[in-house]
């Protein structure tokens, strides 16, 4: 069960939408009377279970689905092969045996495919550009509210895994003080922990010697690009931080420490340079788990117009993430009229998607000391329409 900072929940984050009740309102569990074990128990969570136990698909895992077909990893089989023979009784359980928590949208970055449901720094040009909140719950904080946030710890003691991320984790106080909880009432040592970070935070003295109290510890380091595309997709992040700390993760050998790449529009040309990077600190370029940008909309690849398409595909090589972003692009499209962008901003032809990209970015870059010029030519001249020959 994933539990979002604005209090929306979903099996997990890539499930097509948020939980509802039965009446069709969001599930929010910034409502103190809500537990995690009716959550658990509701309509929708258990018909879920149920077409899984009768071994047929739910359609809101429709996105794992369609990458299986193609061949592309799913993340519902990337944690299969993690987990496999450790979730044997999940389905029948009385409660989540998983919990995948974001406690708050605290973040030190804002980086351009994110928004304020995941980086409070977004909540500013989020008001400037578009003139409301991505947020659905903007400014709530469900881990304040006594209820919920007690809810999170007595569960967690039946946990055997546990999947923290944010905002960026290690800023969230809160995440500190379930770790130091879980520990304290000695059930740390049965959960495999996960943490999904930003990679600005080192892993200094206080964080290692909670994570070492865990029965297994995997960090997920978001890592896109390098050098200053890192820098223009992630501000105000230091690539030359990111790689100090990274470093410093691959030393720490009780950790399992992997690499996990949004690809979007913004990147979709970086895969040789991020390769390159990968062999020189001794990453294995494919454990990389690539994980394709659905929204917004306009970073994402496989929504792009045809002779758009072709551009990306005549450009990328047969390295590892070059040929499978290929064959993602080639398979993988969802109709523009199904999109948030298409359901709030009424945009759904590919003009209007190209207008509302390169206004996003112009904006953004009014404050920013890069330019994507500058640090990705080959993708400027796509946003800003200099590939078009026949139009
Ligand atoms: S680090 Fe994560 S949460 Fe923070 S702005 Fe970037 S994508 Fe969003």
């Amino acid at each position: 069960m994933e539990i979002c900072a604005p209090g929306s929940i979903r099996p997990c984050a890539e499930y097509y939408s948020d939980l509802k009740n039965d009446d069709g309102t969001m599930l929010d569990f910034n409502d103190p009377a809500i537990s995690i074990n009716d959550i658990w128990n509701g309509h929708e969570y258990i018909k879920i279970r149920e077409t899984f136990l009768n071994d047929q698909e739910p359609e809101g895992c429709n996105k794992c689905w369609q990458l299986e077909e193609q061949g592309i990893q799913s993340r519902r089989q990337r944690e299969m092969q993690q987990f496999d023979g450790v979730f044997p009784n999940t389905v029948k359980a009385n409660n989540p045996k998983l919990l995948d928590l974001k406690l708050g949208n605290l973040c030190n970055l804002q980086c351009k495919i994110c928004n304020s449901e995941f980086s409070h720094n977004w909540y500013k040009d989020e008001l400037r550009i578009w003139g409301m909140y991505n947020n659905k719950n903007p400014h709530t904080n469900w881990t304040q509210i006594d209820e919920n946030w007690n809810d999170i710890k007595e569960i967690s003691t039946d946990l055997n895994t546990l999947y923290l991320s944010g905002g960026e984790p290690f800023v969230i106080d809160r995440n500190y003080e379930l770790m130091e909880h879980l520990i304290k009432i000695d059930v740390a040592k049965n959960i495999r922990l996960k943490i999904n970070t930003n990679g600005s935070i080192k892993l200094n003295n206080r964080i290692l010697n909670l994570l070492k109290e865990f029965a297994t510890v995997t960090i997920l380091y978001s890592i896109d690009d390098i050098g200053k595309n890192y820098e223009y997709q992630r501000p105000p992040a230091h690539w030359e931080v990111l790689e100090r700390n990274f470093k410093h993760a691959l030393e720490q050998k009780f950790i399992h420490v992997d690499i996990i790449t949004t690809v979007s529009l913004l990147n979709c040309l970086s895969g040789s340079r991020l390769e390159k990077w990968c062999n020189s600190v001794g990453y294995p370029v494919e454990r990389i788990f690539l994980n394709y940008l659905r929204s917004p909309t306009f970073y994402d690849i496989s929504m792009l117009a045809q002779y758009q398409k072709d551009y990306i595909t005549s450009k990328l090589g047969n390295n590892y993430i070059d040929s499978e972003i290929k064959q993602y692009i080639k398979t993988q499209h969802e109709e523009l009229t199904d999109t948030p962008a298409s359901k709030v901003l009424g945009v759904t032809t590919h003009k209007e998607f190209d207008d509302l990209r390169l206004h996003m970015i112009s904006s953004l870059e009014e404050t920013s000391k890069l330019s994507l010029q500058d640090v990705n030519p080959e993708i400027a001249d796509l946003v800003y329409d200099k590939i078009r020959t026949n139009k």
